[in-house]
């Protein structure tokens, strides 16, 4: 195997293209014949996977008050 590592001469800084999605991590250019990632995980790689399963949690353990509220009867107005 061959080394993969090329040169950005704009900012003088050597990478390895299969790490960093076919570009320059720094400024963007894109090597000639680099391997790029498929769209759709460079868009899994850009969500913030941690406040996405943050909220998740937080619509979960609303809909589980609810559902535990309404099971109560602490939602009806018959009291
Ligand atoms: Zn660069």
């Amino acid at each position: 195997m061959s080394s993969a590592r090329v040169r950005c001469d704009a900012d003088a800084w050597s990478f390895d293209p299969r790490y960093t999605q076919g570009r320059c991590p720094i400024c963007g250019w894109e090597p000639e014949g680099a391997p790029r990632a498929p769209r759709w995980l460079a868009f899994a790689n850009r969500m913030d996977w941690q406040m996405i399963g943050l909220w998740a949690l937080l619509d979960t353990l609303v809909v589980l008050g609810l559902v535990v509220a309404h099971a109560t009867g602490l939602l009806s107005n018959r009291m």
